[in-house]
């Protein structure tokens, strides 16, 4: 089984997670999508697009300010490659 680091539809490092992951639908802890976009084995933006989801991830950036600033871009084009996103 495959180890994500990373949530695969937002891109946040399972470490900054409070709750450390999102659940699936039998409430085991997700290996893939955290507290934030996944709960009980749904997401919680189910209808969100991928643009949507690097522009909302850029704004949560700026908003935390210093250096993480200079990641937002860098840091939301990379969402395009998460599990959630791909395309087949
Ligand atoms: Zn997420």
């Amino acid at each position: 089984m495959k180890i994500y680091k990373n949530c695969q539809s937002c891109g946040m490092p399972f470490k900054k997670d409070p709750k450390g992951s999102g659940t699936n639908a039998d409430g085991q802890p997700s290996i893939k999508y955290c507290s934030f976009c996944y709960e009980k084995g749904e997401f919680l933006q189910p209808d969100i697009t991928l643009q949507e989801m690097q522009d909302f991830v850029k704004e949560k950036l700026k908003e935390l300010g210093g250096i993480m600033k200079l990641f937002a871009g860098p840091f939301s084009k990379g969402i395009s490659r998460l599990e959630r996103w791909k395309k087949n």
